[in-house]
């Protein structure tokens, strides 16, 4: 079962996720997760709005950075490369500020999160 901000997510955005779903990273990414999906909700032509043209496949951490994986048109791909340079720079636990921190284990966090 999803977490809360995960539900919030994608019942807001319904169209675009399969029946069962969870984003596999942490809440701090949640925001952008959600601004990434009303960013692609703006360039989608209706015509992939049906709840099976546009879906995201999977979305997750890897390497510390944001993946965002889905069945969209090219011009999604911009607002995918957008979201994962945030992540890059915000901490997957909290979303406040973070670096990529390298300590046996990649994860962008905050200097709070970092240990
Ligand atoms: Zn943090």
């Amino acid at each position: 079962m999803a977490d809360d901000w995960q539900r919030v997510i994608i019942e807001r955005w319904r169209y675009q996720f399969p029946k069962h779903f969870s984003f596999e990273f942490g809440p701090g990414w949640g925001p952008i997760m959600d601004e990434l999906c009303r960013r692609v909700d703006a360039v989608l032509d209706d015509d992939w709005k049906d709840g099976q043209s546009f879906q995201w496949t999977q979305c997750k951490e890897k390497f510390g950075s944001g993946r965002f994986y889905n069945s969209g048109p090219d011009e999604v791909e911009r607002h995918v490369d957008w979201a994962e340079a945030v992540t890059l720079r915000t901490c997957e636990q909290c979303g406040q500020p973070g670096i990529m921190r390298r300590d046996g284990w990649f994860g962008v966090r905050c200097d709070e999160h970092a240990s």
